[in-house]
């Protein structure tokens, strides 16, 4: 009696253990993928607003992306995008739905907040700022420029300890990730030659 019941507990431990395996196997295809789009190229900027109907937006986007772009949405505190965007390294972020430059990886700082925070924009020209009173309280938006997809909200005055003691704090879903390719060096091929 005791050696089955712990011969089944080992049995069900055991195929609980591999439960992650097979669920992993079966969707490898969206595990493999990044949090945060990434991409290998800078994409080419739009030149002019980008307009499309919801249908289409719906089509081109994730569901998350959907949420916040769209719909004004909020993505969870401290999801997968925001551990992944702390692991990252230098390189440029771009708007999910339109490839406008939003920002860079020289101004992301670590608000522990739960969301990527950067201290100033990579383009201003692409970033609009719009009173925001959906909380109860006054807040100002941040919207992509091009697109009018929303990004995440700015907050000023905190006492951070950076440029402009500024938080941009966006949502890692609407942002498009490409990192910087390690630069040639000729110093160092010059130096391995001798
Ligand atoms: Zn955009």
């Amino acid at each position: 009696m005791t050696i089955l019941t712990r011969l089944s507990t080992a049995l069900l431990l055991s195929s609980v253990a591999l439960l992650p395996v097979a669920c992993g196997e079966n969707k490898d295809a969206k595990h493999d993928k990044p949090a945060i789009e990434t991409a290998d190229k800078a994409p080419a900027q739009p030149t002019k607003p980008v307009k499309k109907t919801d249908d289409e937006w719906k089509k081109e986007l994730t569901p998350e992306q959907y949420e916040v772009l769209r719909q004004h949405g909020t993505e969870r505190a401290f999801s997968d995008t925001y551990t992944e965007f702390k692991h990252q390294g230098s390189g440029t972020y771009y708007c999910a739905g339109c490839n406008a430059k939003l920002f860079s990886s020289a101004h992301k700082f670590d608000a522990r907040c739960g969301w990527p925070a950067f201290y100033d924009a990579a383009s201003n020209e692409n970033i609009k700022a719009i009173e925001d009173f959906s909380a109860g309280m006054k807040r100002v938006e941040v919207r992509c420029a091009k697109c009018d997809g929303h990004l995440g909200h700015i907050f000023e005055g905190e006492g951070f300890n950076t440029p402009t003691d500024q938080r941009y704090c966006i949502n890692g879903v609407v942002l498009k990730f490409v990192p910087d390719k390690p630069e040639e060096n000729p110093e160092t091929t010059a130096e391995e030659k001798e």
